[in-house]
């Protein structure tokens, strides 16, 4: 059976890979700064307010919706919990309430393809798109493509080989990124 990797990975893999070592072979967790927390919050009123609303911003006319739902596959050996899923009559869409714009980037855009490539076997649905939901107004839509879904297995893969080796991976980082790493007192070279 494969080792389940957290979905959340995927993000923290496209960041920088060390991060996902630095989170898979050590105790440190960093202190989140305070917009972290207001994120935390964002999500508990969304999911409270999307008890009520309608679902015609996605062009459905009826769904089920489900929040924080926890999402896996045993097939492709992931894990992770979707802030929202919405299910049609033939089709299922993750949803992410997304505060930090900065989300939207690659590694949030796979994390979101990772939660449907799950929800598409968890429901037995075709799953080809998603969304990202800012605030009452914004709403982006993402298509899955088969390059991104096969991006995200090769991630997978990927992150499965540096855990198997338990060797610190190479980082590219810039240093804007690095500037912007809870990490960045465990990396000696930057
Ligand atoms: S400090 Fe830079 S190299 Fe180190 S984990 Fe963070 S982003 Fe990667």
């Amino acid at each position: 059976m494969l080792y389940s990797i957290p979905s959340n990975y995927i993000r923290q893999w496209c960041y920088c890979p060390r991060i996902v070592y630095y989170m898979e072979f050590t105790s440190f967790r960093p202190e989140y700064p305070i917009w972290v927390k207001q994120g935390y919050l964002y999500h508990e009123n969304e999911a409270r307010l999307w008890n009520r609303r309608n679902l015609s911003r996605f062009g459905l006319e009826t769904g089920k919706i489900r929040l924080n739902y926890s999402l896996s596959s045993k097939k492709y050996g992931i894990h992770g919990v979707s802030d929202m899923i919405i299910e049609s009559n033939n089709k299922v869409f993750p949803v992410e309430f997304k505060l930090d714009k900065s989300l939207k980037k690659k590694g949030g855009i796979l994390q979101l393809v990772s939660y449907g490539i799950m929800a598409g076997e968890i429901f037995s649905k075709e799953c080809s798109e998603g969304f990202f939901l800012e605030g009452k107004k914004s709403l982006y839509k993402i298509c899955f493509s088969d390059d991104n879904k096969k991006e995200v297995l090769r991630i997978l893969k990927d992150i499965r080989i540096m855990i198997n080796n338990g060797v610190k991976p190479d980082s590219s980082a810039s240093i804007n990124k690095c500037t912007n790493c809870e990490y960045i007192n465990h990396c000696n070279d930057r």
